[in-house]
């Protein structure tokens, strides 16, 4: 059987390979879509999800020049304009607070189901491979092993396809097979704690805003929902997580309501909780001879800054970008010496980016440990707060539309 020839395969249909695809379509390369699992669909009848994120305004400019954000908006999300960061311990406490016309922005971001995000993306998929974009998905199929050539990379899938493209992309999450392959190493930590994530109902209806409170053992967010509940992401060590996780939903109200009831009142009504185990791994490098990773495969951070899918995004935009960029001035772009002087780009771009963005949030949860005095943190806070400049560049990092951001995200 002879191998399909693609310009580009991309390992892994999640949120970020699947936007990854329709963009580098967008842009007229051929390409090899290999996903393991049939992707999520989404149901609007069914309860809120488990998994939601919170996406920037950057990543729905990508999503929209997409195509999936028309259909994400035409079903329950919830746009927030507020967000609230406070700590209180010994009777003192700091607030940040951000709202986003503060900054010229319509809204700080979006709390989009993860189902929902990815069953568009698919629909996207599909409705351009039946008009007749150059298309093929290997659904479910998984990549066994490939091998980097001088001119191509062979791909063997445990469906027995064989493909050969000029560039791989992986897009396979934390444990890259392909990072893997191409022997690409990561620095990894784990952080002992677990997220706890349920959707809650407070005696108050969550009024649109998104509210982190930091606290000894691991911050606590609420993430405003349509309906007016929230979707919590709990963060505790390890031992405790599973404690809380044990405890029936009435207890597991009350504990949550010791912590959260601040701001959203009693918890009143759990849904069902699950937990992950929370890491940081960053990978030495983005990009190999005929390889680049985006997404978790290239790097994973805490959740406490809602960033993970928003930076894959960025990394989808800007590979893209700079292999349009790369084809332009030169057609034979797959040529290797082309080839790489890109993947090296995107690597040098992509790679301090996510590396500031992950040794920053890193750095904040290392602030909330025992070991740092409360005064001295409700300190730095409150100094930030009282710098424009310095929530201005917070919020348009976090926003994903820095001067450094791919031009697909700034629109
Ligand atoms: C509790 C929690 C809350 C979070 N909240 C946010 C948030 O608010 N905002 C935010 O931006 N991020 C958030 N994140 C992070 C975000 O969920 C991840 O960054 C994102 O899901 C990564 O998407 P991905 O497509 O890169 O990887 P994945 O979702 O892991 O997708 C990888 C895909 O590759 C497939 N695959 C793997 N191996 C193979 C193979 N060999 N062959 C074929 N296919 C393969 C898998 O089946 C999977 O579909 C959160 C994370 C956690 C844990």
């Amino acid at each position: 059987m002879s191998a399909r020839r693609f310009d580009v395969a991309v390992i892994g249909g999640g949120m970020v390979g699947a936007a990854s695809a329709i963009l580098l379509l967008q842009e007229g390369f051929s390409v090899a879509l290999v996903e393991g699992r049939e992707p999520a669909t989404f149901d609007e009848s069914n309860a809120v999800g488990l998994r939601v994120s919170a996406l920037s305004p950057g990543s729905q400019s990508i999503l929209e020049a997409s195509g999936a954000w028309r259909i994400i908006a035409g079903r329950r999300h919830c746009p927030y304009r507020r967000m609230q960061v406070e700590e209180s311990a010994e009777g003192d406490s700091a607030m940040l607070e951000f709202a986003a016309a503060e900054f010229g922005l319509e809204r700080l971001g979006t709390i989009v189901e993860n189902d929902s995000v990815s069953d568009a993306l698919w629909q996207v998929l599909k409705a351009r491979q039946v008009a007749g974009d150059p298309l093929e998905l290997y659904c479910p199929a998984k990549l066994e092993r490939f091998e980097a050539g001088s001119e191509s990379v062979s791909l063997t899938l445990d469906s027995g396809d064989q493909l050969t493209a000029s560039l791989v992309v992986g897009a396979d999450g934390p444990r890259s097979a392909v990072r893997g392959f191409a022997g690409i190493e990561q620095q990894t930590w784990h952080y002992g704690q677990k997220g706890i994530v349920a959707v809650v109902q407070g005696a108050r209806p969550n009024p649109g805003v998104a509210w982190q409170r930091f606290m000894e053992g691991g911050p606590l967010a609420f993430l405003p929902l349509s309906d007016g509940a929230s979707s919590i992401v709990w963060t505790r060590p390890a031992a405790e997580a599973e404690r809380l996780l044990a405890l029936d939903d009435d207890a597991f109200c009350e504990a949550l309501s010791e912590a959260g009831e601040a701001f959203a009142g009693e918890i009143g009504a759990t849904g069902p909780r699950a937990s992950f185990d929370l890491t940081m791994r960053l990978s030495e490098q983005y990009a190999a001879p005929r390889v680049a990773l985006v997404g978790d495969a290239a790097h994973v951070v805490h959740p406490l800054a809602g960033q993970g899918v928003n930076m894959g995004f960025l990394d989808a935009a800007a590979l893209v970008e700079v292999l349009a960029g790369a084809r332009s001035q030169q057609s034979e772009w797959h040529d290797s010496a082309t080839l790489d002087r890109a993947l090296k780009r995107y690597g040098r771009w992509r790679r301090s980016d996510a590396e500031l963005m992950g040794r920053g949030i890193h750095g904040i949860r290392a602030l909330f440990t025992p070991s740092v005095l409360g005064p001295i943190r409700r300190l730095g806070l409150k100094l930030v707060g009282k710098s424009w400049m310095a929530r201005e560049a917070f919020v348009h990092r976090a926003a994903g539309i820095h001067a450094d951001a791919p031009a697909l995200a700034r629109r």
